[in-house]
């Protein structure tokens, strides 16, 4: 049963209809989690908690009228669109209204240059209606076919893609966003300032709610994917990393693994795209099959598979799904003590790097590198896979990982300001002039719970 009193549910209910209010327990706690539960640590802190309502406007009005009521009567209010976050920081930690964006899904306007969307659209929605006028998202995640719009602006950071456009950060990328404050009276207001859309991005549902935004497109591309196999990671990289600084390549993809994480793969080892033993990349270009097949033989390595542009957005073999996070829901799927880091190398020190961690953990650590640009720069982004003892062991690890130069950015904490996305004072600012009441989930900073306790 809900702990809310019942003229705040009767209110609910009035403003988006009965069939659109969930009280339930069980439902409520299944709505309320995200995908914490990639991290062992993680998992028995958020498991059983729960938003004590779960509400799903359908036009912006109606969202209005649920913040300002939360507002109204001083309960916490939780964003939430698919779920599909990997820190928790979309769990509610305090009870509370749980949110649901999914029905506000409309296309509000699109051109060749910029999508502007509601919140709850499906990112593959917007890629879909993007490639049907010859443009396309410029990245995503690689939860494509499930994530929201809004859900990406205020809890991703970037994907496939990024190896050529950067980050949600990159200027130019995200053009806006129009944000409602919690109040009695809320304010909507639109965001379209560089410096301001630093409260908005990554904000993890704390400073304001995102009822639309605008997305930079891209030119559309006759993508390739392509796999190769290379004889150890450290062969794999170099290719990699020649292909990701190689300017008359486009690209979208560029991921290499370390084996065994290809043999966790079903479908590519069916395909014959995963070679025992042997290192693998993932890529995304446009490069004719004959072209690739020279590189990779030049570099020692060979395509093992090649999958023509038609089977693009899952018309068959689809190699996202095998890449960014979902690698580790494969490997994690293979084997339950595994678990991973985002552990970003020193482009100038990734072999070495590679070395060392390779010389302290053997085969504790496999390598999976993302190749993308944050501020201009390409950067080796790692999503090891890392086998899981204990939280001493993970947080040995991290600490070591820092040592040898590497930047990390813990997926192993709930805290939005433990993470080495955090933008301080930009989020900060956002949330005192847009939450003044502190109502937008709660129990996510650890500053402010610091401050709390007597
Ligand atoms: P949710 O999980 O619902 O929300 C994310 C956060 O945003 C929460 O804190 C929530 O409170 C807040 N929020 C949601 N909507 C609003 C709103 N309207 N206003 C204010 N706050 C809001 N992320 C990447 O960046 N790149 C990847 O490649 C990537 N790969 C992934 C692979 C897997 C297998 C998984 C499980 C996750 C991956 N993620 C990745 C994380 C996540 O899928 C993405 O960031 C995704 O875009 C989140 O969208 P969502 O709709 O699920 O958001």
């Amino acid at each position: 049963m809900s702990q809310l009193p019942t003229p705040v549910l009767d209110a609910l209910t009035a403003i988006v209809g009965a069939e659109y209010v969930v009280t339930g327990a069980a439902a409520c706690r299944q709505g309320s989690g995200d995908c914490y539960w990639y991290s062992p640590v993680l998992k028995p802190l958020l498991e059983n908690k729960a938003a004590d309502v779960i509400v799903h406007p359908g036009t912006v009005d109606e969202l209005i009228a649920v913040v300002a009521l939360a507002a109204r009567e001083r309960v916490p209010l939780i964003l939430r669109g698919a779920g599909t976050g990997n820190y928790g920081q979309g769990v509610p930690m305090q009870g509370g209204i749980l949110l649901n964006t999914k029905r506000l899904d409309r296309i509000l306007e699109l051109t060749p240059a910029a999508a502007k969307v509601e919140t709850g659209i499906l990112l593959k929605t917007v890629e879909q209606q993007a490639r049907a006028i010859g443009a396309e998202l410029r990245f995503f995640p690689s939860t494509l076919l499930t994530a929201t719009a809004g859900g990406f602006l205020a809890g991703g950071s970037g994907g496939v893609g990024s190896i050529t456009w950067g980050t949600l950060w990159d200027p130019g990328n995200v053009l806006g966003a129009t944000v409602v404050t919690v109040e009695a009276q809320p304010q909507v207001i639109q965001v379209s300032d560089y410096q301001a859309l630093q409260g908005v991005i990554h904000n993890c549902g704390l400073t304001c709610v995102i009822v639309d935004l605008t997305l930079a497109l891209a030119p559309a591309q006759p993508w390739e994917q392509y796999a190769l196999a290379f004889a150890d990671i450290e062969a794999a990289l170099r290719f990699a990393q020649a292909l990701a600084y190689d300017e008359h390549v486009p690209k979208r993809l560029i991921t290499a693994l370390e084996w065994p994480l290809p043999s966790y793969f079903p479908l590519l080892v069916r395909a014959g795209a995963s070679v025992e033993g042997k290192a693998q990349l993932l890529l995304q270009v446009v490069l004719d099959p004959a072209a690739m097949r020279a590189r990779a033989e030049a570099a020692g390595g060979a395509v093992t598979w090649h999958g023509p542009h038609a089977d693009y957005l899952r018309r068959g073999l689809w190699l996202v799904d095998y890449t960014w996070n979902h690698t580790t829901l494969w490997a994690m799927k293979a084997d339950p003590t595994l678990t991973y880091l985002q552990d970003a190398f020193d482009p100038e020190r990734l072999f070495e790097q590679v070395r060392l961690r390779k010389a302290r953990y053997g085969a504790g650590v496999l390598e999976h590198v993302e190749f993308m640009q944050a501020r201009g720069r390409i950067v080796p982004q790692g999503l090891s896979v890392v086998r899981h003892h204990s939280k001493a062991q993970l947080w040995e690890l991290i600490a070591y990982c820092e040592e040898i130069g590497m930047r990390i950015a813990n997926p192993h904490t709930h805290y939005l300001d433990e993470d080495s996305r955090w933008n301080g004072q930009p989020i900060l600012d956002a949330k005192a002039a847009w939450d003044p009441h502190n109502l937008l989930n709660p129990g996510h900073l650890r500053a402010q719970e610091k401050m709390d306790t007597p």
